[in-house]
């Protein structure tokens, strides 16, 4: 397995990252993951702009997206496989331990290892922690995912392969790595952004391609909801059929099945929709 750090390929067996590495000691990064099928990684172009938005609100310097993009060609070349995540990390590079971050600039990491397809439904909770909307890091896809890993862990306990957070007024914001989204009444909804969510890739195309409304919606509209999906790069639509016990439905319902079909035929048409 090769992968791409401080500008060229390399073994992914003895490549080294400093132990000083700010991303590392204090989780001074950004990241992102990308789906690759074939060699070729979906929707890059958004993924790089996030990228950029998420180092830009750490403070970092914008990445060298020329870099990136070349980083990621290299990585997918020398690595052929059928599905494969991709992942981008962006530190603020080294630095002694308690100072600020290095002068000596960022490390970039691109990464790549291969997955599975996702099955079409899954099971959800609720966790009693919250996210919050108004934060430093809201919006950010930085390197701390700690609350994530918790939550993440506490599903898994529960049987499910996601945690679903409310934000600090008790709003519905978004999954562990997921975006959500539920029928009401027939018709389709997602948080908003100022929910404290991610703006997710997955969720942003579905919203325009499935012609979801962004709604405020309280956390318990999950218990009323007729429907439940989640939206994720690894995952691209998929069905909540079980969500705190409740089952929904043992498949898809009508509205998730066709923001499955509209996503899976859209998605293949154009591999990097802007
Ligand atoms: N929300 C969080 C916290 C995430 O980490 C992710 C994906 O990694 C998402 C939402 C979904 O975003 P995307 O569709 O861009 O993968």
């Amino acid at each position: 397995m090769k992968i791409w750090l401080d500008g060229g390929l390399r073994d992914a067996e003895t490549a080294r990252v400093s132990v000083f590495d700010h991303g590392l000691t204090v989780g001074d990064g950004v990241f992102e993951t990308i789906k690759a099928t074939h060699g070729r990684a979906f929707a890059l172009t958004r993924h790089l702009e996030r990228l950029t938005t998420s180092a830009r609100g750490l403070g970092l310097p914008a990445p060298d997206l020329d870099e990136v993009r070349r980083g990621c060609e290299a990585v997918l070349d020398a690595n052929p496989m059928a599905l494969g995540r991709l992942r981008i990390t962006y530190t603020g590079g080294v630095s002694p331990l308690g100072s600020d971050r290095g002068e000596a600039g960022p490390t970039l990491v691109v990464a790549l290892s291969e997955t599975r397809r996702r099955p079409d439904t899954t099971a959800a909770v609720t966790v009693p922690w919250t996210r919050n909307e108004r934060g430093a890091l809201t919006g950010l896809k930085t390197t701390s995912y700690g609350e994530n890993v918790v939550a993440l862990a506490r599903a898994r306990e529960l049987g499910a392969s996601e945690a679903l957070f409310g934000n600090t007024v008790g709003a519905l914001c978004e999954g562990t790595g997921s975006n959500v989204f539920v029928v009401l009444d027939g018709e389709l909804h997602t948080p908003p952004l100022s929910s404290g969510c991610l703006a997710g890739i997955t969720r942003a195309l579905t919203v325009a391609w499935a012609g979801a409304k962004e709604t405020d919606l309280p956390l318990d509209a999950l218990e009323s909801a007729e429907e439940i999906f989640l939206t994720s790069t690894l995952r691209d639509v998929q069905a909540v059929t079980r969500i705190d016990g409740r089952q929904l439905a043992d498949g898809p319902g009508p509205v998730t099945a066709e923001a499955m079909r509209i996503f899976d035929e859209r998605s293949a048409a154009d591999f990097d929709p802007r």
